[in-house]
């Protein structure tokens, strides 16, 4: 099968590889209809994850045909169309029975190296490093998907490939990272980064009731796009943000604040990684940065919520203001499984069109230029759609 293959910084290519087999009878295997790049891809792509391999393929933003399965799983069969969670998760130990789907003990078998070696560690995600697993991605004609009555929701007919796809991930992150925004009716909330996952936490912050949504970013159709989901745009470019959004909101400051942007805008690139974190930490003083700001801007007692990935040690944090303020501080990979159902349902009764965010549209084949295009938010590119 042809599958995109990650080879080092910057460098992604299309190769045809192995075809994957069940291995595990809780197995499924999909044959990949439309998967896209994500911004957490971005930071793959520019090398700031260690303990990826070349040849290892990329991709968790994906849906499809299940066309065969191991001989345990109940709930698919052949045939069924289903949306698949980045977040692989066995769906029993008790953090995946607590919803933390993202945090489940069976799903990343090198969870004890990424302890060892960085002092943290995560679930198994799809096309995401040996850290997290080293499980082969979505962006290819097949994959193979574990523990697969825990994870891919089956669609229906009647909603189209772009409509369902980002149920895998940018929708359920958008609207989590709102949710965890504790955004109560009458809340101004402010929210840094116009890439997918801002454009979903801004239609998510109103779909919970948001007063008014103030989004930052510089590029402008992605600030265009954020308008057009009814935010107020801020350009970080020019326009001090900390005292901007003091003005507009009485001198207090937003209720609640989203850093959707992510460790690549701090411009430390793989420096964050643990033993180089002097180096990182004097960068950032040069450089004020969004997840500073996200802190600073927030009104006493507000929560700050940060769906942007992080790794390593990133910015001089500043303690005293979330301690001073009484900020409540959330985070973390989605817990997509717990979204999956609730949202569709939002798509089948015409809450919100999440095909909106598509921009382009490229086969699997052109995957080399559409990262490189997507990296440098070129020609207008908010999402990447990559029909195999
Ligand atoms: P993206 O790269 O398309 O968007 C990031 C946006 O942030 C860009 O539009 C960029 O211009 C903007 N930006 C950069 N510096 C900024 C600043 N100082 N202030 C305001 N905006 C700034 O990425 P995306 O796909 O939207 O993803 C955003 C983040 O969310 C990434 O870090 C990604 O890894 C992460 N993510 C997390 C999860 C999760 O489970 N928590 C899931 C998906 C993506
Ligand atoms: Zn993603």
């Amino acid at each position: 099968m042809k599958a995109v293959c990650w080879y080092g910084t910057h460098d992604v290519r299309v190769e045809t590889v192995p075809d994957p087999a069940i291995l595990n009878p809780q197995d499924a295997i999909i044959r990949v209809s439309a998967t896209a790049i994500c911004g957490s891809d971005l930071h793959l792509y520019d090398g700031y994850i260690p303990d990826m391999e070349a040849g290892d393929i990329l991709g968790h933003e994906f849906m499809g045909e299940v066309v065969e399965v191991g001989r345990e799983v109940k709930t698919l069969k052949p045939g069924d169309r289903v949306v698949v969670p980045f977040t692989i998760s066995c769906g029993r130990c008790d953090y995946c029975q607590r919803g933390l789907w993202s945090l489940c003990d069976n799903s990343n078998p090198n969870a004890w190296m990424a302890e060892a070696l960085y002092g943290f560690s995560g679930g198994g995600y799809y096309g995401y490093s040996h850290l997290f697993g080293g499980y082969a991605g979505g962006q290819a004609e097949y994959v193979r998907v574990p523990f697969a009555d825990a994870g891919p929701i089956t669609v229906p007919d009647g909603l189209s490939d772009e409509q369902v796809l980002f149920l895998s991930d940018v929708f359920p992150t958008g609207y989590m990272a709102a949710e965890q925004a504790e955004i109560k009716p009458g809340d101004v909330v402010a929210i840094w980064g116009c890439g997918p996952v801002g454009q979903f936490a801004i239609r998510s912050a109103y779909l919970l009731g948001a007063d008014e949504v103030i989004a930052i970013d510089r590029i402008p159709e992605r600030l265009r796009m954020a308008e057009a989901g009814g935010a107020r745009r801020l350009n970080y470019e020019d326009t001090d943000v900390v005292e901007a959004l003091k003005e507009l909101t009485g001198g207090r400051g937003p209720d609640a604040c989203i850093d959707a942007v992510g460790m690549e805008a701090h411009g430390v690139g793989p420096a964050a990684w643990f033993d180089r974190a002097e180096q990182a930490v004097r960068l950032e003083t040069d450089r004020p940065t969004a997840l500073r700001q996200v802190i600073q801007a927030c009104r006493k007692g507000g929560t700050v919520s940060v769906p942007g990935v992080y790794g390593g040690f990133i910015d001089k944090f500043p303690m005293g203001a979330i301690f001073s303020k009484g900020l409540t501080l959330r985070a973390g990979q989605t817990h997509v499984q717990a979204y999956l159902r609730p949202l569709l349902e939002r798509i089948a009764n015409g809450d919100i069109d999440p095909s909106f965010i598509v921009t382009h549209r490229l086969s699997l084949e052109e995957a080399p230029e559409a990262y490189r295009t997507f990296q440098q938010k070129e020609d207008g590119c908010i999402k990447v759609v990559l029909s195999a």
